[in-house]
């Protein structure tokens, strides 16, 4: 594990509280990691607000507001306005666009403190997008939600789940984007649980496979000198010599709350879930590398992974 990663986050590591207010969704995603039977464990507004009173006294400096989707809330405006009340840096929520189409609804959630917004996004083309979440539609109503949030100044940063619908098109939607102005990245690589795991055959794909174009995607985002472009759960062995990308190469200083659950610190809590090959201990980041996820490698195998002896060039 590496060395700097503690079970609870020391006051001066704690930045990001990610508050998750429950698992509903308008959405139905393919490659959703959410157990499909947690859709209606959602918490009250009530412990939300003890919540957020209580990361703040803790000295979280900014907060996430996650789920499920957040923006199904009808309290969701008054949560933002409550953490901006308390003075947080930064509130922001992860969303998957479909209510922020609506240039009033958005005004309100700005009008209310909000600072940023991520918006899941799976492809520049519609018909994908729509299909990976199961809702026709959809990606016409991301369009909207984007022009609605420049319009109203409000930073954007794209959520991507690597799939195999769109893992060859990345830079391609890369350049799609940027040219709307937008300027960060966040690749996800799935984690194999909830209906990931029960599609695995039809929508996951092999990280090897992947990593070429994602490596031509960062190259293309460090070109352009666009903002930002991460990934997260991939290994350094697929991915070397982008090791600035990779989120797990430092710690990421998050607390969790869920209604169901409460995670200390990220970083410390997915190592648990993830194993280090008896070859890694010949590789040149066993040291900083957390190993491979258990969800992955039961379904696909380890074969992938091999030791990096080299300095990458
Ligand atoms: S070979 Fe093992 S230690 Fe090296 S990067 Fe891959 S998973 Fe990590």
């Amino acid at each position: 594990m590496p060395e700097n990663y503690t079970k609870i986050l020391k006051k001066e590591d704690r930045d990001l509280f990610e508050l998750l207010p429950g698992y509903a969704c308008n959405a139905n995603c393919r490659f959703c990691s959410i157990d499909p039977a947690k859709r209606n464990v959602n918490n009250s507004t009530k412990e939300l607000l003890k919540t957020i009173y209580d990361a703040k006294k803790d000295g979280f400096k900014y907060l996430g507001i996650g789920g499920g989707e957040p923006t199904i809330r009808k309290d969701l405006q008054f949560l933002i306005n409550f953490a901006k009340q308390l003075k947080f840096d930064i509130v922001r929520i992860e969303t998957n666009g479909i209510a922020l189409s609506r240039p009033d609804y958005c005004k309100h959630l700005v009008e209310s403190g909000l600072d940023f917004v991520k918006i899941s996004i799976h492809s520049r083309k519609a018909k994908i997008h729509d299909y990976l979440v199961n809702v026709p539609g959809a990606f016409k109503n991301i369009l909207k939600a984007i022009e609605n949030l420049q319009k109203l100044k409000v930073r954007i940063e794209i959520n991507t789940v690597i799939n195999k619908y769109n893992y060859k098109e990345y830079p391609q939607f890369v350049d799609f984007f940027s040219q709307m102005g937008i300027g960060s990245f966040c690749f996800i690589y799935p984690l194999y649980t909830g209906r990931m795991a029960d599609n695995w055959r039809e929508v996951g794909i092999n990280i090897k496979k992947a990593a070429p174009y994602l490596e031509e995607t960062f190259n293309l985002i460090d070109e352009l000198e666009l903002d930002k472009g991460i990934v997260f759960n991939i290994p350094p062995c697929c991915l070397s010599g982008h090791e600035d990308k990779m989120v797990e190469s430092s710690p990421f200083n998050t607390k969790v709350g869920a209604p169901d659950i409460t995670v200390e610190s990220i970083d410390f809590d997915r190592i648990k879930n993830k194993t280090k090959l008896k070859r890694c201990q010949r590789c040149r980041y066993f040291q900083n590398c957390e190993g491979v996820w258990n969800s992955y490698s039961n379904l696909f195998g380890d074969s992938e992974f091999q030791p990096i002896y080299e300095k990458p060039k």
